[in-house]
Parts: C-alpha cells; sequence; structure tokens
C-alpha cells in the first residue's frame, strides 16, 4: 500500500533534526481538514472490544480539540466484528456532529475488480452509510477511494466518475498522507505483546513523521500552485490515531493550520484542477495535479523509518 517507494536514512535523520527550529518559525496562515478512514477501524486482530473504545477515545479527542472530522465507512468491516456494538460506535461520530462518508463495501479498487462490480460495491456500502446518516434527500454523499486507486484507465476513471456523480457522491480527494496505517499496525503488535518502550517509539516516530510530511506536502502545494492550499489529511481509525490525537493536534496549530470542516477546505480553487490520471497505482491528489500541469513536487519526500516500516512489512505477510 506505499505509495512510494525511495527511501534516505540520513535524509529523514537530517530533516528530524531541523524540526525545533521550523517548529519555532513564524508559521504560514492556512488550514486542514481531518479525514479517517477504514470506519469502524484498522487494528491487527478483529476486535469489536478495542475497536469500540479506540472509536470513543477518537471521537471524545476530536470533540475535546473542537476539530471536525469526516469518516470513511467500510460497511463490509462489519461482518467479522459484533455489528451492533459497531454501529453504536459508528453513531459516535454522527452525534458528535461529525460526517460520515462511503469508502466502499470490500475496500475494493477499479483496478483490481471490473468496474460494474466496483461501482454495486459502493451502493453496497451505501446502505449502512444512509441507515446511519438518513442521507438528506439533496445532500451531496461523500466518497473515498480505497488505495487511492481510481482506475487503470481513462474508461475506467471515467466510468466510475459518472457514477459517483449520477448517485449524488463527491469525491474527497487527499492532499497529506503520513502513512499512519504502517505505525498503526506495528503500534497495535507492540501493545499485543505489552513492549510500552517500543510503542513509545513507534508514537514519537509517528510524530516526527507527520511533522515532516506537512512540511512536504505544503511545499509541493507551493511548488504546485505557488501558493499554500488548504490540506486534506488522510489518517485511519485507529488506536494510534486515538492515543495521539492531542499531539496530532498540536503538529498542525505549530505549523499554523487551523482544523476546517473537509467541504471548507475544498471550496480552495486548487480542489477544481482537473486530473487525468489514470494507473493502476494509487497516488494522492497534489502528485495527479502536479502531473497534470507540469509542475514539480518539492524535493526531499521520504519513506517512514526503515525499522517500523520493516516490521510492518513483516507482520502485513504473516
Ligand atoms: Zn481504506
Amino acid at each position: 500500500m506505499s505509495l512510494r517507494s525511495t527511501f534516505s536514512c540520513f535524509l529523514f535523520a537530517a530533516l528530524t533534526l531541523t524540526l525545533a527550529s521550523q517548529a519555532q518559525a513564524a508559521p504560514h496562515p492556512g488550514q486542514i481538514a481531518l479525514t479517517f478512514d477504514d470506519l469502524p477501524g484498522i487494528m491487527l486482530s478483529d476486535d469489536s472490544n478495542y475497536i469500540a473504545h479506540f472509536n470513543r477515545q477518537l471521537v471524545d479527542g476530536l470533540k475535546r480539540h473542537r476539530v471536525p472530522a469526516t469518516g470513511f465507512i467500510v460497511a463490509g468491516k462489519l461482518e467479522d466484528l459484533d455489528e451492533r456494538r459497531m454501529r453504536r460506535a459508528l453513531s459516535l461520530w454522527v452525534h458528535a456532529g461529525f460526517t460520515l462518508g462511503n469508502h466502499t463495501y470490500s475496500h475494493e479498487s477499479p483496478s483490481r475488480i471490473p468496474v460494474d462490480d466496483y461501482n454495486a460495491d459502493i451502493l453496497k456500502g451505501q446502505t449502512l452509510l444512509c441507515s446511519l446518516t438518513r442521507c438528506p434527500p439533496k445532500t451531496p454523499l461523500w466518497f473515498r477511494h480505497p488505495y487511492l486507486e481510481t482506475g487503470s484507465t481513462l474508461a475506467d476513471v471515467n466510468k466510475v466518475n459518472q457514477f459517483l456523480a449520477d448517485h449524488r457522491y463527491r469525491v474527497a480527494p487527499i492532499t497529506l498522507v503520513s502513512q499512519d496505517w504502517v505505525f498503526s499496525e506495528t503500534y497495535d503488535d507492540a501493545l499485543a505483546r505489552h513492549d510500552t518502550a517500543e510503542a513509545n517509539h513507534i508514537r514519537q516516530s509517528y510524530l516526527t513523521y507527520t511533522t515532516t510530511m506537512v512540511k512536504w506536502y505544503r511545499a509541493s502545494a507551493q511548488s504546485v500552485f505557488g501558493r499554500d492550499i488548504p490540506l486534506v489529511a488522510l489518517l485511519h481509525a485507529s488506536r494510534l490515531n486515538a492515543d495521539t490525537i492531542g499531539d496530532l493536534v498540536a503538529i498542525y496549530r505549530r505549523a499554523g493550520l487551523r482544523t476546517v470542516p473537509l467541504a471548507k477546505a475544498m471550496r480552495d480553487p486548487a480542489y477544481k484542477t482537473p486530473e487525468t490520471y489514470a494507473n493502476p497505482k494509487g497516488l494522492d491528489w497534489i502528485g495527479r495535479w502536479s502531473l497534470q500541469l507540469g509542475r514539480p513536487l518539492a524535493p526531499g519526500y521520504v519513506d517512514p523509518p526503515e525499522d517500523i516500516a520493516a516490521i510492518y512489512r513483516k507482520i502485513d505477510s504473516d
């Protein structure tokens, strides 16, 4: 699921060392919208108790920090969990006033299954969404593509987009990725082994990496658009994000970013930039607009630290 493969220990270390001075620099005013994928949540094993607990913790944390949020449901996840309990966990988001959207029923991709099947999977995922939010008539529904994969050919991309438009969906792009899933699963693993030192190390690495990525995506927006744009952050509903939400909000605020609803962030004209990316591999929207407009991304992209990435690859292949 990694979006990029380049890795440089040296560059990562160099960036880490400069973070303290960056945090003290006068921040630019900016905006960030938080989105959480794979609701009711990602974790190593299907433990409804664990998921219910971190949903409450995450929603309470977002409310406490007055952060608006959008969550994207994978309805098929409920098949392997305590359905009534998970419905209650998802209702917490609705009662908190947060927005919910559709992330397909089976977490599928139009690059891996026929487009007609993919579209049917979107519709299947809508049933749970609308039973929770009632999907008021004429109100747009939010959609997020799993893996950021939108189709291998332009014909496929267009067919999915037409289907989404016909069913009043609005696509939620992503302009900040911190690969939180890499850290989340290794964090769950450390907690399951009661390895507090390792869990703390992963949490700290995640926060440092997030700070680095906020800086890189903003620099890339500057390179592509010549200015700051509101960021739309891809996160997941996870124990890690529930445990660190206060720290994440502090990172955004130190960077001069105000948290705003997804719809507000997308009012920026940058989000109307057309893109015709067609490729089996997923790509964030800054990357798509960079290709479309022929303007480079910022230099210095780094992957998550290799010690954590190596554990993630091992866990993921088990
Ligand atoms: Zn997902």
